[in-house]
């Protein structure tokens, strides 16, 4: 038996009117002439009590403040409905009653549970009949993640027809498996909530479709285990499988590597107790676990870092593309000097601010620009404005792309349209309103073409990172068409792509122009910042829009919520105007230049990588450079290793960047020591290729693979002690003599 009470409660209906009309009616439940009749009035106090009471239930909902009882001549910020909730309530009163209701109205004329009824009954069609709502808690909710997924429903309060019933049968059922999984020892599966079921259409899920289909299958388990992004990668089992050629080779190697960033090593293991940091532990797999920390740096200028060992490395990280005029240029450590000698005061309007984001609208060429602290928090804003503009939930997103830390983007899309959060922490509620497709795909645009009606906005990263040499140019045009005719957002997400091929960005590059950019990275010249910019339209959500002083305007348009303490920090403004201002100095031409030298290295990199006969090659895009290998290279960590060994600062996983600062000798080192790496690993075997018989170091590298210590020519003869110096790969190392 159930473990909770039954709840007795009765529901009458209304008594019919006996008004005559010929109207249909919407709910008809009873097709009796005098139940037609009743509810098919046009019958004015009626209809209006009608819509009196479901307007506290849309107000509720998006408010979360119980207006039950409420005074129906109260104003509705008499209420506690802010400006932040009545943008919310127009929208949606815009879109149920098919009238238009504004956030101005809200606040005006129609700022009463009675006037806004009185009004929405006066616009409603004669013959539009709105049925009485059910009792609150008797409706099954489909809002907030909190109110689909709730943990005990009140079993009074459902009808038999009522979906949370069948709700609470599965939830009922599951916790019955779990047990018998918990029992049998097996992990449980995750909980299926409403709002974590598969989400082939967002909002639209029933719990049907969990007992029909896994929750994930195993080949998308097997997908969905791939690391996300930057996330910290972890491997305790991967023990690697190796020659013994190739366990000397490791060995000397690390030996090398460590005795080079002695101090980086000790610095990390000494503050590992303290400072909880996933870079430093990414990468880790038990053969490479003594090489497993970054070199700790102190110093920086131009295509240079140093570490605190001393060595000098050449930086193509630059920092994950924040930096396109190298470490400390003199014109952004003067902007900096100056304004620190100024102050850097948070709260204030900064003057820099107008500036600021003049210049940015005028190269990006949008009308308003806001800004924020990082890429994510843009991206973050975007998608608020685009649910606020259109009062749609569902925003499309791609796979590969990367949008930041915010939980909705952290996400990945399965063949069967599901959304699924693709790290810890993050609840599969936090994505429901996502929906994953390929990229640049014709199912893509098929899908996005099905349901444009509801989907807010479609977000890309016009060229994937990690994807650099796909341009989909026709497929970001014809979504730029549907979604215009839908009245859904186009956002480009150009936290990379920004400034970085042309001054307008990837949509320069496509001839695309979006609803709305999101910015970071380069135009904060080292400092962090975030920007939106975007189409005056949606932008005013952010303000209310435009209003003068000394007349009767006011910020007209409904503002959702956005804000941070360090916003326009007047660091970041500062490096921000003296990027901007050696953009505009420069034109086209800095671009093109950083462009033809990342061509350059691509092409020389991945000519040899053709003679050497490995898939792994450099794809890239204006400045931006990313190394590609195939999934089963398993030892291509040793590149990034090796490449650091040499002096070149870099690490797997990540896009490289060239800089202003890197001369075409520091290119040409990047290359040559690219090749010396690639060529190790291949001679080693520790990759796939051919290696035309080129030698390391112009000789064989590798010791004698004849010899066998455990099958010595002569039995019981014993391995001789007396160690040399060998050449093992680039690695001076001392072995005893009998092993080489
Ligand atoms: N969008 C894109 C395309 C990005 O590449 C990144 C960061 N790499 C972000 C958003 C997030 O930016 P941030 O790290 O500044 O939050």
């Amino acid at each position: 038996m159930p473990g909770y009470p039954f709840e007795h409660k009765e529901f009458w209906l209304d008594p019919p009117l006996q008004v005559s009309t010929n109207h249909i009616q919407e709910n008809n439940i009873n097709n009796t002439p005098e139940i037609i009749t009743t509810q098919l009035s046009s019958a004015m106090p009626q209809r209006k009590e009608r819509i009196i009471t479901e307007i506290p239930e849309i107000l509720e909902e998006a408010s979360g403040i119980e207006l039950e009882g409420a005074d129906r001549d109260a104003g509705f910020v008499e209420l506690g409905l802010d400006s932040l909730f009545l943008t919310q309530i127009a929208l949606t009163l815009t879109k149920k009653y098919n009238t238009k209701v504004t956030f101005r109205q809200l606040n005006e004329d129609l700022s009463s549970l009675n006037t806004l009824s009185t009004y929405l009954d006066q616009q409603l069609p004669a013959e539009k009949v709105v049925a009485s709502p059910p009792p609150v808690s008797s409706r099954p909710t489909t809002s907030s993640p909190q109110q689909q997924a709730p943990s005990v429903v009140p079993m009074g309060n459902m009808n038999a027809g009522d979906g949370n019933l069948q709700w609470l049968i599965t939830q009922q059922l599951q916790v019955m498996q779990q047990q018998l999984q918990m029992m049998s020892g097996q992990a449980p599966m995750p909980f299926a909530t409403p709002s974590s079921f598969p989400n082939t259409a967002p909002n639209a899920s029933t719990p049907n479709q969990q007992s029909e289909t896994p929750f994930v299958s195993a080949e998308e388990e097997n997908e969905l285990k791939k690391p996300f992004g930057a996330v910290a990668r972890i491997e305790k089992s991967n023990n690697g499988q190796f020659t013994i050629d190739q366990q000397k080779w490791l060995s000397a190697f690390i030996d090398a590597y460590n005795a080079r960033t002695k101090k980086s090593k000790e610095y990390t293991q000494e503050h590992r107790a303290h400072l909880a940091d996933p870079r430093v532990v990414t990468g880790f797999k038990p053969h490479l676990k003594e090489v497993t920390y970054q070199p700790v740096v102190n110093r920086s200028l131009g295509s240079k870092i140093w570490d605190i060992d001393g060595n000098e490395y050449l930086d193509v990280l630059n920092g994950f593309g924040s930096n396109m005029f190298g470490h400390n240029p003199p014109f952004i450590v003067e902007a900096l000097q100056d304004q620190l000698q100024k102050g850097y005061e948070l709260g204030p309007q900064h003057e820099l601010a107008g500036e600021v984001a003049k210049m940015i609208c005028e190269l990006t060429n949008y009308d308003r620009a806001g800004f924020c602290n990082t890429g994510s928090e843009a991206v973050l804003g975007a998608i608020r404005i685009a649910r606020t503009v259109t009062g749609r939930s569902t925003i499309i997103c791609f796979n590969g792309s990367y949008h930041g830390i915010n939980d909705e983007v952290i996400l990945r899309g399965t063949k069967k349209l599901k959304s699924i959060p693709a790290a810890a922490g993050i609840m599969p509620e936090a994505v429901q309103n996502m929906l994953v497709l390929d990229y640049g795909t014709p199912e893509a645009l098929a899908i996005i073409k099905e349901r444009a009606h509801e989907i807010a906005a479609v977000l890309v990263e016009p060229v994937q990172s990690r994807r650099a040499d796909f341009h989909p140019k026709e497929f970001l045009q014809a979504v730029r068409k549907i979604t215009s005719e839908a009245g859904s957002l186009l956002i480009f997400d150009e936290v990379i792509t920004g400034f970085r091929t042309l001054p307008g960005g990837a949509q320069q590059f496509f001839n695309v122009k979006a609803d709305l950019g999101t910015y970071g990275k380069v135009v904060g010249g080292g400092m962090p910042i975030g920007v939106i910019a975007g189409k005056r339209e949606y932008m005013d959500a952010l303000d209310g829009g435009h209003w003068q002083y000394g007349d009767k305007s006011v910020p007209e348009i409904g503002v959702t919520y956005f804000a941070g303490t360090f916003v326009r920090h007047p660091f970041a403004l500062a490096a921000a105007k003296a990027v901007l201002l050696r953009m505009k100095e420069k034109g086209q031409a800095l671009q093109d230049s950083l462009t033809n030298n990342t061509t350059r290295l691509a092409q020389e990199i991945n000519k040899y990588c053709e003679q050497l006969k490995t898939s792994f090659h450099i794809v890239h895009f204006g400045s931006l450079f990313k190394p590609k290998y195939d999934a089963d290279m398993h030892n291509i960590d040793l590149l990034f290793l090796i490449l650091r060994h040499k002096g070149i600062h870099i690490y797997d996983g990540f896009p490289c960047f060239l800089t202003e600062a890197h001369t075409q000798e520091d290119i040409d080192t990047i290359i040559h020591k690219f090749k010396e790496a690639l060529l190790e690993i291949v001679e080693l075997g520790f990759i796939p290729g051919d290696t035309n018989g080129q030698k390391v170091n112009g000789k064989s590298s590798i010791a004698n693979p004849k010899f066998n210590a455990n099958n010595p020519p002569i039995p019981g003869a014993m391995i001789g002690k007396i160690q040399t110096e060998v050449q093992i790969g680039s690695f001076p190392i001392l072995l005893d003599q009998a092993n080489i």
